[in-house]
């Protein structure tokens, strides 16, 4: 039975009420009819937290989306039983200090754009540290420093983010969304979600973000290295702001 994925619609929820469809003893981990607790994907990590069972509290250290199935990989006791009542709660620390640092990248992105023209191929987040690959060859006289400055003034700008959903006929025609190769999405996706940094940056991306640029703080670029022609890759980490 497909999970309906709560945190598409609001990343700030913390606690859910669910029922166990599926449970997989090998595994340890258990499915559910609606999560909140995000999978690892699209270059971000899983959330980790606890589920509430009938037979008592357990910890979830893991999980990952099969299909359309959302796992749950479970430590502290027996698993609850397929129907049971459960109530998930995050670790809203980690889950926060990611939701910085993914909305920290799409900013990056968003600069590197609109400075230099500059397509991003890939990346990878930790809570509060990131890195990214960008198509640069070389890397901008004194670019450290510069793009450090621009995403930070981004950031204090407090732009609202928001999260929008479309069909696939009107996103494949969105310039902001072609530049983001919106077309590579399967065509079965009937309905595209579309992360949008107000005047900034505009993605289709299945992650968590937070509600304005203001809630990240500010990063700092910690190292840039060449990865090959036409591949640089800035490695930054997320500060609170003074
Ligand atoms: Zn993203």
């Amino acid at each position: 039975m497909e999970t309906e994925l709560l945190y598409l619609r609001d990343a700030h929820l913390r606690t859910f009420e669910a029922s166990v469809t599926d449970v997989d003893a090998d595994g340890g981990r258990v499915a559910l009819d609606r999560t909140a607790f995000y999978p690892t994907g699209g270059g971000q990590p899983h959330d980790t937290g606890t589920l509430e069972t009938p037979s008592g509290h357990r910890t979830v250290t893991s999980v990952r989306k099969e299909g359309t199935v959302v796992w749950h990989a479970l430590e502290g006791g027996d698993l609850p039983a397929v129907g049971d009542p459960v109530t998930g709660q995050l670790d809203w620390q980690r889950r926060h200090d990611l939701m910085r640092t993914h909305t920290a990248l799409h900013v990056l992105c968003g600069v590197i754009w609109n400075e230099w023209g500059v397509p991003v191929t890939g990346g990878n987040m930790e809570p509060l540290s990131a890195r990214m690959d960008f198509e640069f060859d070389p890397l901008p006289e004194g670019f450290k420093e510069r793009v450090e400055d621009l995403v930070n003034i981004e950031l204090a700008a407090d732009r609202p983010i928001e999260v929008t959903f479309l069909p696939r006929s009107v996103a494949v025609q969105d310039e902001d969304l072609i530049r983001t190769k919106v077309n590579l999405i399967p065509e079965s996706v009937p309905e595209i979600r579309v992360v949008d940094i107000v005047g900034l940056d505009k993605q289709a991306d299945g992650g968590t973000h937070v509600a304005h640029t203001g809630e990240v703080g500010r990063i700092r670029i910690t190292k840039t290295e060449s990865k090959g022609k036409g591949n640089k890759r800035i490695r930054l980490e997320v500060v609170d702001a003074p």
